[in-house]
C-alpha cells in the first residue's frame, strides 16, 4: 500500500528551462514516480509581464523530450485570477491595503527578509495614512512572539521562521495589479490537491509564509523537500538574469546529458552510463528511492513500488 501522492513541477515561464529548473523538475518527477503518485505541472505566469512568450510550451516541449511525462492539465495561473481573488477575500479583516513603495519600505530599514525581498515594517497595518492611495494588498501576520513557524523538510530536517522578523506582513497583490506567487502557490497548491512539494532551496525561505497561509485559509500543509540550487561559477543562483544556459534535448544524447547533469546534482548514485532515456529512467527512479531512504528522507508508511 502507498500513501496517496500529489507532486507538482510548477515553472515560472520567465526564460527557457536551464540547468536549475531541470532540477528541480527531475527531483519532483523521481519522487512522484518512487512513491507511485502524480506528477502534476503547472505554469506559474501569474507575473504575466515577467512571462516570455513561448517560454510555457518551451518548457512543456522540453519535459516530454526528456521523457517526463505528466498527469492530467497543465494548470495555467495567468488562468485562475477567480480563484485568487475568492482566497484573498476568505481572509477578510487579516488583508489591508498598503500604500507604501519601495523606497518607503527599505528607508525603514529593517533589512532584507532571507528571500531577499525587504521587511515590511507594517507602516499601513492600521489604516493607510491620509493621503496615501492604496498600491498592493498585504497579510497582516502574528506579531514577534507569536510568529514562529516550524515544518520538517524532508532532507533539511525541522526548520523554524519567525514571520515577524523574516517577512514582516507580505503581500498577496502587487501594485501592479498581478497576484502574489505566495498567494498563487498556495492556492493552487490547495486546489490541485498536492501533499508533495519538492522544489529549489532557494523557496525554502518562503515555506513559512504559505504554511500561514494555509492555515488562514483552512487548507492542507504539504510535505516540503527542497533539493540544491544549482548556481554559476560567481556563485549566484542559475537564472535567466544570471545568464544561464538553456537546455536543449534536440537528440538523445543531449537529453541525456541534461539528465545526468540534474541527477549528479541530486547526487543519485550508481546510474552507470545509461544509453538512452529509457535506460536512465530505469535506474534513477530505484536510485531516487535509496537517496531518499539514506537521507531519512522517506514517505511515513510507505512500500516502494
Ligand atoms: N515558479 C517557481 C519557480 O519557477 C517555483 C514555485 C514553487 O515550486 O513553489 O521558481
Amino acid at each position: 500500500m502507498s500513501v496517496p501522492y500529489i507532486g507538482r513541477f510548477a515553472p515560472s515561464p520567465t526564460g527557457p528551462l536551464h540547468a536549475g529548473s531541470l532540477v528541480a523538475a527531475l527531483a519532483s518527477y523521481l519522487d512522484a514516480r518512487v512513491y507511485g503518485g502524480q506528477w502534476l505541472v503547472r505554469i506559474e505566469d501569474v507575473d504575466e509581464g515577467r512571462s516570455v512568450p513561448g517560454a510555457a510550451e518551451g518548457a512543456l516541449d522540453l519535459l516530454v523530450k526528456l521523457g517526463m511525462h505528466w498527469d492530467g492539465e497543465v494548470l495555467w495561473q495567468s488562468r485562475r485570477g477567480d480563484a485568487y481573488q475568492q482566497a484573498f477575500e476568505r481572509l477578510g479583516a487579516l488583508a489591508y491595503p498598503c500604500g507604501c513603495n519601495r523606497r518607503e519600505i527599505a528607508d525603514s530599514r529593517l533589512g532584507l527578509a532571507p528571500d531577499g525581498s525587504a521587511i515590511y515594517p507594517g507602516t499601513c497595518r492600521n489604516g493607510l495614512a491620509p493621503g496615501k492611495l492604496p498600491r498592493s494588498l498585504r497579510l497582516r501576520v502574528p506579531d514577534r512572539g507569536d510568529d514562529e513557524i516550524t515544518f520538517i523538510d524532508r532532507f533539511a530536517g525541522p526548520i523554524t521562521q519567525q514571520l515577524a522578523l523574516d517577512a514582516g506582513d507580505f503581500v498577496l497583490k502587487r501594485g501592479d495589479g498581478y497576484w502574489a506567487y505566495q498567494l498563487a502557490v498556495v492556492v493552487d497548491d490547495a486546489a490541485q490537491g498536492v501533499t508533495d512539494v519538492v522544489r529549489g532551496a532557494d523557496l525554502i525561505d518562503s515555506t513559512a509564509r504559505q504554511i500561514y497561509l494555509q492555515r488562514k485559509l483552512g487548507v492542507p500543509t504539504p510535505r516540503y523537500l527542497h533539493v540544491p540550487v544549482v548556481r554559476n561559477a560567481l556563485g549566484e543562483k542559475l537564472s535567466k538574469q544570471t545568464g544561464a544556459t538553456a537546455i536543449v534535448a534536440a537528440d538523445e544524447p543531449a537529453a541525456l546529458l541534461a539528465l545526468m547533469a540534474a541527477a549528479r546534482v541530486l547526487g543519485l548514485q550508481g546510474l552507470g552510463t545509461p544509453v538512452s532515456r529509457e535506460a536512465f529512467w530505469r535506474a534513477a527512479v530505484p536510485a531516487w528511492s535509496r537517496l531518499v531512504r539514506e537521507r531519512g528522507a522517506d514517505l511515513p508508511s510507505v512500500v516502494h513500488v
